[in-house]
């Protein structure tokens, strides 16, 4: 039964905005249909009548003129029903994955809601449909154990809006086809079920990275696929009851979790296992299982459909922060399901495989330090971008992570070979034995030089002509300290404490971050720890500091400038450091400082704070060193003015080269555009340094630059004795300096600093090659 003009019943807005159909009452919610669909199911015919009947029933219910279901088959989505479209298309009119609307909800896994199809640039015509009458548009995904399988959609002829409450519904249908065709009775169904087979052709895939390194393994999901077979309810007060039980026994199971000691990474496991409690006691999400419920689902399709809406919401975000909130309440679906499968503490960290490649949607860091990190040898995030909590800890693990994989689960069995590729942001899933040889090869070089970079621990930090130079680790989390012995690093050059405000849920009480201070300045003992004050805004974002959109946040309302703003932010923070290094030596340094005069105001701040715990009678720092990062090129020409206020600077070479160069350093295009080894970074950097050695004034460089051989020979070249890097990096910078003959090397730039090349790359190269420079 299809409808008359008078349709559809739910509230028009035609283009233009002016409503010329007066507003309904709201399509009947899906309980009558789901009872009406199992009716369907259970009656006589082939089951490709059945589904017809199905689509007949949607149409009616949901007050469309037209329902449709595509399905994939041999990688296309094939229209299998319809209602309201030329039914001699059935079984003819074919999509591609991403072509047309339907095929971009398939490639998207995602609803789609159009007032007018027809505008939009991804509407491809299929003139045997007869479809070009009808308007509006809503789509939605057929979802098996979290693949794509098909399409489902309803069109109205008329331009109509429509409402949240219809896509929850169609979605709620979408699962209950899904459980039709994974029965694997429609016609070509060997085909159909070829989709929930194991796929087995290779293909490869580009992502972010969020910690490089190279992997080879098998995948292991993180969230092991759980099955819902069932999703119509028999009795819906009975899935209710279960629904309450497993909802009860997960709290519980949390609370266990955060009475249980803490782990090594401060306080992280707790703050995550904190926000689980808080989602687990969640009325608003206990209610929308609930309404679920009610609609007419079992507990698990329940579950399911919520996560479902959960990951809607988390595609349409772009606030990280937002992202990850979303993403631990997913988790916790995840965790119900568990439970209501009885199976509360399966885990894939259990028998974990040897070389395991964990594939995860998005992932806690809590959960990863699950993983025994002897095993878990790369991760591959759906989600996840570089700020992500997971991310940072991934890096102090250094374990490889690539982010940003769209759909890659789908796409994968566990079991299946796999080579992440983290300095190249790619992975190969199934690669060909001679991709899994070519990687073997380099994967065996990298450990073989690692293993000689730690024989080489001892080796003193000294180049050929006996410069001594200092080398020194960065670092922002309790696990980062490791890496001090383990490379002999002189010291941490860099300690970015704002990392242990990113990975909690609210600000560190003071006495929480003297712990952790202390914490570091213990382990490192005789080392020196040069803490910066927090240098968040831009991609750090804080989320309990409320969050302001900035066109420009790199040049925004960051750093020194938000905490000089904040100024009890930056006092708990002096006065946590100087409470920790209470009898011994403190370094601090502030970032993003632009003029002499913010330096000042934040020197201020300290010292002010040094004579409150002095007047308090309370014990001091023996020995307090204070210096500012060199980022803004303005600060460079203050360097007279601001050198003689100083103990020491560290140029931030990341930062400093977007302002120098007015390129965003997140942006993809311009990560290679301009290149560190230029002229005019290097001119500026050997001015830069001379200034601080004319004054006396220890000056180090702390940004990614120092990290790769080639760029840290031309710094030392410059004139620089002190590098700050990452902890990986020190094993082969050490060994290029301890190739290299400076003063050579030094009188070779001297007549390249005024070239007009792009860059000094290919001479310094030639440098290196001619000299037996090691890069
Ligand atoms: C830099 O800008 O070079 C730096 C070390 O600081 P961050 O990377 O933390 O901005
Ligand atoms: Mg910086």
């Amino acid at each position: 039964m299809r409808g008359g003009d008078d349709r559809p019943a739910s509230p028009v807005r035609p283009d233009g905005g002016k409503a010329t159909t007066p507003a309904r009452a709201a399509p009947p919610g899906p309980r009558g249909l789901l009872r009406r669909l199992r009716e369907v199911m259970a009656e006589a015919g082939t089951v490709d009548e059945r589904l017809a009947r199905v689509v007949r029933n949607i149409a009616t219910n949901m007050v469309a003129e037209v329902c449709s279901v595509y399905l994939l088959r041999n990688d296309d989505l094939e229209l299998y029903a319809t209602e309201g479209l030329n039914p001699d298309a059935v079984h003819k009119t074919r999509l591609k994955v991403g072509e047309g609307l339907v095929g971009d909800i398939a490639a998207h896994a995602r609803p789609l809601m159009l007032a007018d199809a027809q505008t939009h640039p991804q509407f491809a015509y299929k003139p045997e449909t007869g479809e070009e009458i009808y308007h509006s548009l809503l789509g939605v995904p057929i979802l098996r154990d979290n693949r794509v399988i098909g399409v489902l959609v309803v069109q109205n002829k008329t331009r109509r809006q429509y409402m949240e409450e219809e896509v929850e519904a169609l979605e709620t249908i979408a699962m209950v086809l899904a459980e039709m065709v994974a029965s694997g009775q429609l016609s070509g169904s060997e085909d159909l079920v070829a989709v929930t087979r194991a796929p087995t052709m290779p293909f490869r895939a580009d992502g972010r990275t969020l910690s490089e390194g190279l992997a080879i393994g098998t995948v292991v999901l993180h969230e092991p696929r759980i099955h819902v077979d069932k999703t119509i309810a028999d009795d819906i007060p009975h899935e209710k009851q279960r629904l309450d039980a497993a909802v009860a026994s997960m709290r519980d199971q949390v609370d266990r979790m955060l009475e249980a000691p803490d782990s090594d990474i401060v306080g992280e496991s707790r703050d995550v296992l904190e926000t689980y409690k808080m989602f687990a006691h969640d009325t608003g999400w206990l209610a929308k299982l609930h309404q679920a419920v009610d609609s007419g689902l079992t507990a698990e399709a329940a579950v399911q459909r919520v996560q479902g809406d959960t990951r809607h919401r988390m595609q349409a975000i772009t606030d990280p922060y937002l992202r990850e909130r979303l993403a631990d309440l997913d988790d916790l679906a995840n965790r119900l399901l568990l439970h209501l499968a009885g199976k509360p503490y399966q885990s894939a960290a259990e028998n974990l495989p040897d070389n395991a490649i964990l594939l995860a949607r998005a992932m806690g860091p809590a959960e990863l330090l699950d993983y025994d990190r002897r095993k878990l040898q790369g991760v591959v995030l759906e989600e996840g971008s570089s700020v992500s909590h997971v991310a940072i800890v991934a890096r102090a693990l250094s374990i490889p992570v690539i982010g940003g994989v769209e759909g890659v689960i789908a796409r994968v069995e566990p079991g299946d070979m796999i080579v992440v590729d983290g300095d190249h942001a790619q992975l190969f899933v199934r690669p060909a034995p001679d991709v899994i040889n070519a990687f073997q090869q380099s994967l065996a070089l990298r450990q073989a030089r690692l293993a000689k970079y730690a024989a080489q621990r001892e080796d003193p930090s000294v180049t050929r002509d006996g410069t001594r130079v200092a080398l020194l680790i960065n670092a922002g989390l309790l696990i980062d300290l490791g890496h001090l012995d383990e490379t002999n690093a002189d010291g941490i050059g860099l300690y970015r404490t704002e990392l242990q405000f990113m990975v909690r849920p609210t600000m560190p009480k003071a006495e929480a971050q003297t712990a952790i201070y202390r914490r570091v300045i213990d382990h490192a003992g005789d080392r020196p720890v040069v803490f910066r004050t927090l240098d968040i805004g831009g991609d750090k974002v804080l989320p309990y500091l409320g969050r302001q959109v900035e066109e420009n946040p790199a040049m925004g309302w960051r750093a020194i400038r938000l905490t000089l703003d904040r100024p009890a932010l930056l006092k708990v923070q002096l006065r946590a450091m100087l409470e920790a290094a209470a009898g011994r030596s403190l370094h601090v340094m502030f970032p993003m400082i632009a003029e002499v005069d913010e330096f000042r105001r934040a020197r201020r701040l300290l010292d002010r704070e040094v004579q409150r715990l002095v007047s308090l009678r309370k014990p001091v720092p023996l020995k307090l060193a204070v210096g500012t990062m060199l980022e803004v090129p303005a600060l460079a020409w203050q360097l007279p003015a601001l050198l003689p206020l100083v103990d020491f600077i560290s140029i931030g070479s990341n930062d400093l080269m977007q302002f120098m160069f007015a390129a965003d350093r997140g942006h993809p295009k311009l990560a290679d555009r301009y290149d560190p080894l230029s002229p005019a970074l290097l001119a500026f950097l050997h001015w830069v340094v001379q200034q601080c050695r004319s004054a006396g004034k220890p000056v180090t460089l702390c940004g990614e630059m120092g990290s790769r051989p080639l760029e840290a020979m031309a710094l030392l070249g410059i004139g620089l004795e002190r590098l700050s890097m990452p902890a990986s990096a020190i094993g082969p910078v050490k060994e290029m300096l301890r190739s290299l003959d400076v003063p050579r090397l030094a009188d070779f730039m001297s007549g390249l600093y005024r070239s007009p090349e792009h860059s000094l790359r290919a001479q310094l190269e030639e440098f290196a090659r001619e000299n037996g420079v090691i890069v």
